[in-house]
């Protein structure tokens, strides 16, 4: 009987490890390591399985006989071919057609299953953290970008093309700034963590006063998200001014979503989220403003409970699911 998952969680920035029991729980062995720089992915993914394998091997040190590992879930970043477990598109790690479950399971020798990650965050959460014993969820990640995933009646849900949930690229200004992604106004483009830094340092460009231009010593081009809501907490008008307006911009795009699919929860994940009150109270006050409110009065929105590991437990989720299916 096997009794253990290895959820991995491939981010641009920094790789996570950890064994999950098939229970549910916390994982164990947990391993992060930085995301080694853009090589086409083939150091990413040796790197990966190098974690793997050492994570395995810890577990099997401390459980002996009862360390049976049942196989892989991993969640990884772009537009993915999920029967196949191909990355068909990641520009961060510059996987184009990457078959990176055959690759894990070849080198790994467990059977492996591959999802997107936002969708392994949000499914991490509705499992054992802060969407747990609702029905359906809404989970969005906001971080470099602002990805999301969806829970609907206690099943992933996926869309056409498995894009489904992508909140990051809902229209919040029509005609506004440009994204990543080409369009123009979208959420990402204001609430992710370079749009929270681009918001700031135009404002200060255009003669705002903030604490934040000594922070960075001048170079405007040095702000973050976190040296914003750095200057927030020390008091700083103007920085908690942008914090707010990012939080009121993701406010108008949870109203949409909720209104477009009745969840009973918003778990709110992912390092812009770790500013607390300085960004769930505007987005509090903003979703508490008068609209065609029923949908949005029924729904709760709530942080991640599993900062850090929501992938990793996500992913492990998911190859639980789909080893349930077949
Ligand atoms: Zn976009």
């Amino acid at each position: 009987m096997a009794k253990w998952i290895a959820g991995v969680d491939i981010g641009g920035t920094t790789l996570s490890v950890g064994m999950v029991p098939v229970a549910g729980g916390r994982p164990r062995a947990l391993r992060v390591e930085d995301t080694p720089g853009r090589r086409g992915g083939e150091e990413v993914v040796d790197r990966v399985c190098g974690m793997i394998r050492a994570a395995v091997d810890e577990l099997a040190r401390a459980e002996g006989a009862g360390a049976v590992v049942a196989g892989v879930g991993v969640a990884a970043p772009g537009s993915l071919d999920r029967a196949r477990g191909v990355v068909l598109e990641s520009h961060n790690l510059g996987w184009f057609g990457l078959p990176l479950r055959d690759r894990v399971q070849a080198a790994t020798g467990l059977p492996t299953v591959v999802e997107n990650d936002a969708n392994c965050a949000a499914w991490g959460e509705w499992w054992q953290g802060a969407g747990r014993g609702f029905r359906s969820v809404l989970g969005i990640t906001l971080g470099t970008g602002i990805g999301g995933g969806i829970v609907m009646n206690g099943r992933p849900f996926h869309g056409a093309t498995g894009a489904a949930g992508e909140i990051g690229h809902m229209t919040v200004e029509y005609g506004g700034r440009r994204c990543t992604c080409g369009g123009r106004g979208c959420l990402e483009a204001y609430a992710s963590g370079p749009g929270i830094a681009r918001a700031a340092a135009e404002g200060l460009g255009g003669g705002a006063r903030s604490s934040l231009a000594e922070l960075v010593d001048g170079d405007l081009g040095r702000i973050t998200a976190a040296t914003v809501h750095e200057a927030a907490v020390g008091g700083d008008a103007y920085a908690a001014g942008v914090l707010a307006r990012a939080a009121r911009m993701l406010a108008a795009a949870i109203a949409s979503a909720v209104n477009l699919l009745g969840p009973d929860a918003v778990v709110v994940m992912g390092g812009v989220a770790a500013a607390g009150d300085l960004f769930f109270d505007p987005l509090a006050a903003e979703l508490g403003r008068p609209r065609f409110r029923s949908a949005v009065d029924a729904c709760t929105v709530v942080p991640g409970a599993l900062p850090g590991t929501a992938g990793v437990v996500g992913a492990a989720g998911v190859f639980r699911l789909r080893a349930d299916e077949t």
